[in-house]
């Protein structure tokens, strides 16, 4: 079985479980994402909530990406990081007021509105400081994203958006509102989402939408199309970086943007989930009756996405060649679901050894908890070690 190219000596002098970002995977896949989507007629935007390291951060706003916010603390930190107001846009269904006045004093480019209740809030917020609040209308497509049922958000049944039956009648509101301005449609389908039809079912409902608006005489400057690209999560040595070529294709071909209009993205897993992989020490087998465990110091208080979305990730031991034997693979913490992956083939494994467990760089970090009151884990990237 192909291990990735680790450096195991420097691994093994420092206390686990940490995280290990690859920057120069990184940098590539920026590379790869600049090409197949030039300036000026798209504009990515770096999902923050997939990972904020700040090493991983500083890498991918010197590529000049904007940000995708989903809270005032993501508004701050995409701020800090150095990312231009210009280039940040803010999602999510639960703005509190000091989340859009942080974004109203900042100026940042654009408000992502979910709701008719919000956008009334928005506009007395930005009245009060004497501000107009850029808006794009999040709408729910109902396009099925075909993905795991947790990780969809395009459907109806979801929470996040506004109804697509809604979506004339909504715009007309913001038009009347004075502190308003209609600038974009948002949509986003879902996560981790590799068959690119859902995508061109996407395109072609935002087609019929502006089509729609267009005979209320609306028409939008941005179109912002989420995020959501999946990467391969069971070959991270063959595939390291997503297929943005075929994403941005589908765009190109079936989305019939108007003279114009700028097509945004917010692409989150699919730039930093490669590059990350999470270190960590067996610290016991266990034979069972019908079962080996290997019991390891990483739980899904460093790694929620087993346990919380059922997800798979390729665990390699890097100091073992022995042949291969079958394990559960899970950690410390006191609940059932804290398992990495069950009945896998993995090198013989013994106390000591190191597992990398691969393609933890999104929604790895940033889901860390304390439970347990473990401690969170360190961080490293390729330049440290
Ligand atoms: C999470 C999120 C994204 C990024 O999704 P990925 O699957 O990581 O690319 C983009 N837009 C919004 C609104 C999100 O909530």
């Amino acid at each position: 079985m192909m291990k990735g190219n680790f450096p195991i000596t420097a691994f093994q002098s420092q206390q686990t479980p940490f995280y290990y970002y690859d920057l120069d995977l990184l940098q590539r896949t920026l590379e790869e994402i600049k090409a197949q989507a030039p300036e000026p007629h798209f504009h990515v935007h770096y999902a923050m909530k997939a990972c904020v390291n700040p090493a991983v951060l500083k890498t991918i706003c010197e590529a000049g990406l904007g940000a995708d916010c989903v809270s005032g603390g993501e508004i701050e930190a995409a701020l800090a990081a150095g990312i231009p107001p210009e280039r940040i846009v803010y999602a999510g269904v639960g703005k509190a007021d000091w989340e859009i006045k942080l974004g109203l004093h900042n100026d940042i480019y654009c408000f992502n509105a979910e709701s008719e209740a919000e956008l009334e809030v928005i506009n007395a917020l930005a009245a009060e400081m004497g501000k107009t609040a850029r808006i794009a209308l999040r709408v729910n497509p109902n396009v099925d994203a075909h993905t795991h049922h947790y990780i969809t958000t395009g459907l109806d049944e979801n929470k996040f958006g506004i109804d697509l039956s809604q979506v004339g009648q909504v715009a007309v509101l913001v038009k009347r509102l004075p502190n308003l301005k209609l600038v974009g449609l948002h949509f986003h389908i879902g996560s981790q989402i590799t068959d690119m039809v859902p995508f061109q079912n996407l395109c072609v409902r935002i087609n019929e939408i502006q089509e729609q608006l267009a005979d209320k005489g609306i028409r939008v400057s941005d179109i912002n199309v989420g995020g959501g690209l999946g990467i391969n999560y069971e070959h991270p040595n063959h595939c390291p970086i997503a297929d943005f070529e075929g994403y941005f294709k589908v765009f190109r071909k079936h989305l019939q943007l108007r003279e114009g209009q700028i097509l945004h993205f917010e692409l989150g897993r699919s730039v930093v989930a490669p590059c990350g992989t999470l270190i960590t020490k067996v610290l016991y087998v266990k034979k069972g009756r019908y079962k080996q465990f290997v019991i390891v110091d990483a739980g899904m208080t460093d790694l929620i996405r087993p346990a919380l979305y059922q997800a798979f990730h390729r665990i390699e031991n890097l100091t073992s060649k022995a042949p291969e034997e079958i394990y559960d693979v899970v950690g410390p913490i006191c609940e059932s679901t804290d398992v990495f992956v069950k009945d896998y083939p993995m090198s013989g494994t013994r106390r000591g050894d190191l597992l990398a467990i691969r393609s933890a760089g999104a929604y790895g970090e940033t889901m860390a908890s304390r439970y347990n009151l473990r401690k969170l884990p360190a961080s490293y990237t390729s330049d440290d070690l």
